[in-house]
């Protein structure tokens, strides 16, 4: 039995006030270290994705194996990930959404935790309706993210998403949408990462869109068109991929075909769960562990058994639809 590990951003604990939501998408670089040590110390083996592939098509999938991944692309891997990896020869994959590295990505959430840590107070005019949020103490600017979040989530229109934004924001909309940008791995960084044997570079999407939702041209676009664009970019063959969100409900039968169907080798969702022999049939139906600001040793040990996919998958050991 294995575990594909599920990373987003790698960052020292930074000075100043965050809000809350998001610090469970962030580990420090000593805690990527811990998480080494304790499969180390398991004598698990590391595997990249091709040979997690080639584990589970030779029937080997019973042994202890972990794959690290992170999803996006953020500019921190590059920074604080990838030398922690190269000081213990670890293989990683990282999964661009290809708009991130394009600057054409609007990292919306990142814009309103700034926004809110920046302001008193939050006045605008959306739809008709007029809200005056107060954002003084930390109480306030939680509630007012959560608020904020709650509004631009309603709205099923993505093409419209930049229109609500410019409202909420207003003034402080480029700044913020120039500070998002930088969060992003570029081309270049991902040329190089390419480069090393220990680094394979996955599609995670153009635009990060929930995948199920899509008809089926926009779906070949999002999936094949990420594709080629990194391929374009590192001169070299993507042949893995994570679905964005991946959880029932934005990836299913449908999408996990479709990729397969692509030409992929694998693919990863969100959905919790351990890898088994029995994945064999369901290369891109991968389950994966999300490591968080919680996912000590302890948490790790419950995480790894089994015990928090069993009850939240209702006891089912594979979920694979
Ligand atoms: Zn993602």
């Amino acid at each position: 039995m294995g575990h594909i590990l599920t990373f987003h951003r790698v960052i020292p604990p930074l000075a100043g006030p965050r809000i809350h939501n998001h610090q469970g998408l962030e580990v420090s670089p000593e805690h990527l270290e811990e998480v080494i040590q304790y499969f180390l110390k398991r004598n698990y083996r590391f595997l990249s994705l091709d040979q997690l592939k080639t584990v589970l098509d030779r029937g080997d999938a019973d042994q202890k194996f972990v794959v690290f991944t992170f999803d996006d692309g953020y500019q921190d891997v590059w920074q604080y990930a990838y030398p922690v990896f190269q000081q213990y020869k670890v293989p990683f994959a990282i999964y661009i959404s290809t708009n991130f590295p394009d600057q054409t990505a609007i990292l919306w959430w990142y814009m309103l935790e700034d926004f809110v840590l920046r302001k008193d107070r939050i006045s605008f005019c959306l739809s008709g309706k007029t809200y005056d949020i107060s954002c003084v103490n930390r109480e306030e600017k939680e509630a007012a993210f959560a608020r904020l979040r709650k509004i631009i989530l309603n709205e099923p229109d993505q093409l419209r998403l930049p229109g609500i934004l410019k409202t909420i924001f207003g003034d402080l909309y480029a700044a913020l949408m120039q500070d998002s940008q930088s969060l992003s791995l570029s081309w270049e960084q991902i040329r190089s990462l390419s480069q090393d044997p220990l680094v394979t570079i996955g599609a995670h999407t153009i635009n990060h869109y929930p995948l199920s939702q899509l008809d089926e041209s926009m779906l070949k676009q999002e999936v094949e068109g990420s594709r080629l664009r990194i391929e374009q970019e590192i001169q070299g063959p993507v042949r893995h991929f994570a679905f964005p969100f991946g959880k029932k409900g934005e990836a299913s039968l449908r999408e996990f075909a479709f990729v397969q169907q692509a030409g992929f080798l694998t693919a990863t969702t969100t959905r919790i769960g351990n890898i088994f022999p029995a994945h064999k049939d369901f290369p891109t139906a991968l389950p994966r562990i999300s490591i968080n600001e919680v996912s000590h040793s302890p948490v790790l040990a419950l995480q790894t058994a089994g015990f928090i996919s069993s009850v939240v998958n209702r006891g089912k050991r594979m979920i694979t639809d």
